[in-house]
């Protein structure tokens, strides 16, 4: 099998889909590692509605609105990154969450890990509930691992500043009050 280069988040998917398709990862399906995939997606879209939206607090349904997803989806994503110092919230008619951290201090890989640590990639990965007969000989799971760690390595060198500066057209897309950033690159 060839082993490709790390990409972004869809060598992850690609990586799930293809290498363990028909596996039940422990207790987890492939349905749950898909949903882990797409909250860890939705992670990095919700961080950067709040970046490029930081004189307000945004509420669960603009969120939901913003991010194309439904409100318990948002909600639950938010939940978590409140949870972990991302967000502050604030209850209330005024209330509603924003950036805990400035936007330099926010690593997408750290946040990557903090959503796709809880499953093992591959079954193997989990000594208490790996079923695999392989696992003593095989060598496709120290290539998953080098795989794992360079996509990883990838994005630990990507801040939330990284996404959101400049970038036009994502601030035409997530800003409520659109105005014309300054510092715009053509293309990004
Ligand atoms: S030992 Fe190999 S085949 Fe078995 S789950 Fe791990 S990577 Fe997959």
């Amino acid at each position: 099998m060839r082993i490709y280069r790390p990409q972004g988040p869809p060598y992850l998917i690609w990586l799930k889909e293809i290498l363990h398709s028909d596996h039940k990862i422990g207790t987890v399906t492939k349905e749950d590692v898909m949903r882990l995939t797409t909250r860890t997606n939705l992670a990095a879209r919700i961080l950067m509605a709040c970046a490029v939206n930081p004189d307000r607090r945004l509420r669960t349904a603009e969120i939901a609105d913003l991010c194309n997803c439904s409100t318990n989806h948002a909600a639950h994503v938010v939940q978590r990154l409140h949870a972990e110092g991302y967000l502050e919230a604030q209850r209330g008619r005024a209330g509603g969450i924003r950036l805990a951290r400035a936007v330099p201090q926010v690593s997408i890989g750290a946040v990557f890990r903090l959503f796709e640590s809880e499953i093992p990639f591959a079954e193997c990965f989990d000594a208490d509930t790996n079923s695999c007969p392989l696992v003593g000989t095989c060598r496709l799971r120290s290539y998953i691992r080098r795989a794992l760690e360079a996509f990883y390595h990838e994005l630990d060198l990507v801040t939330l500043d990284d996404l959101v500066r400049g970038n036009c057209g994502l601030t035409e897309l997530l800003a409520l009050h659109p105005a014309p950033p300054r510092d715009c690159v053509p293309g990004a």
